[in-house]
């Protein structure tokens, strides 16, 4: 059996090509929950949320945010809060271990069910949650803001409701679109409450802006994040311009994920040296092994989604398999 450093040790290294911002000066803010700033426009609207950090060492997210708060936004109707969620594990970042700081206790991006956050256990990521919680309950619309392991194309993931797609469609960006239902240990944030149900106004987005430490990924966030405020209609396009990729829209792609891949042990190891958003062609075809199984894919042109073995373990999603959706 392989520890998961070893699993680490035979990864590819990236460079940390971006700077850490000191985010201790946005501690006290203005809503009674440190680290999260509210700017309200005082007209009837939206309250939209940009959140970043939900994985401590996900900095693109930071710098966006950090650059929003210095920008002095006037939104023009509703309310926009900024807010970093996991300030403990950023805190904890290690450019020498840069994995190892996605979480202190666990994943605060499984614990958004009623019966996790409202349960007797504790985490450090569960106090935070719990914290954040009714500022989150007052979103009508979040961006939740996170990077990947692997250097990969830039994804939004919409969640699995038609309401989501939708949103994704009219922010516009990044190229590709997830279409899914999120991970079998426990709920996103982007699928709590209001966010996952049908019937409900409410709408998220989580967008995954390429490999953590780049520096394509924040502007790659910057510009998402421009663009959520330009869809929900509470910022003008001609304010934000600067802030914004000159690339503008781009045609979307749509993709649904039909299944997450588990690994059941640190022995799980991918066929081949898979990075993300490649199709192949043939059912059948071998992707990966753990011990004696092999994990075949289930249909023709399956797309490989978020590959990843660092944070490789019993229970972690390693890989989502998905097929591309016409619309
Ligand atoms: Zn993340």
């Amino acid at each position: 059996m392989k520890t998961l450093e070893q699993v680490r040790a035979q990864l590819k290294h990236y460079p940390v090509e971006v700077a850490f911002p000191d985010i201790e000066k946005w501690q006290h803010g203005n809503t009674g929950v440190d680290y999260v700033h509210s700017i309200d426009s005082g007209v009837a609207g939206p309250h939209v949320m940009i959140m970043a950090l939900m994985h401590g060492n996900e900095v693109s997210g930071a710098i966006t945010v950090e650059r929003l708060l210095q920008a002095g936004l006037k939104p023009i109707k509703g309310r926009i809060t900024l807010g970093f969620a996991n300030v403990e594990a950023y805190r904890r970042f290690d450019p020498r271990n840069p994995d190892s700081t996605r979480y202190v206790d666990e994943d605060m991006n499984r614990v958004w069910s009623s019966s996790r956050l409202d349960g007797a256990e504790d985490s450090i990521e569960l106090r935070r949650a719990r914290q954040l919680r009714p500022i989150v309950d007052t979103v009508d619309y979040l961006l939740d803001l996170h990077s990947m392991h692997e250097e990969a194309p830039a994804l939004i993931v919409s969640g699995p409701l038609e309401k989501g797609i939708r949103f994704a469609a009219e922010v516009g960006t990044p190229e590709h679109v997830i279409i899914d239902a999120g991970h079998p240990n426990g709920k996103r944030m982007r699928d709590y409450a209001g966010f996952g149900d049908p019937a409900s106004a409410k709408n998220a987005l989580l967008i995954e802006t390429g490999q953590h430490f780049s520096a394509r990924s924040k502007d790659v966030a910057m510009n998402a994040a421009c663009r959520f405020l330009i869809a929900t209609g509470v910022m003008q396009a001609s304010v934000l311009g600067a802030f914004m990729l000159a690339s503008g829209a781009v045609q979307q792609r749509f993709f649904r994920v039909t299944e997450p891949v588990v690994a059941t042990s640190f022995d799980f190891e991918f066929a081949d040296d898979y990075r993300g958003m490649e199709i192949i062609a043939r059912a059948g075809t071998v992707i990966a092994r753990e011990g004696e199984r092999e994990f075949v894919t289930p249909y023709d042109n399956c797309v490989i989604v978020m590959p990843s073995l660092r944070q490789l373990g019993p229970g972690v999603t390693v890989v989502r398999l998905g097929h591309i959706v016409a619309r």
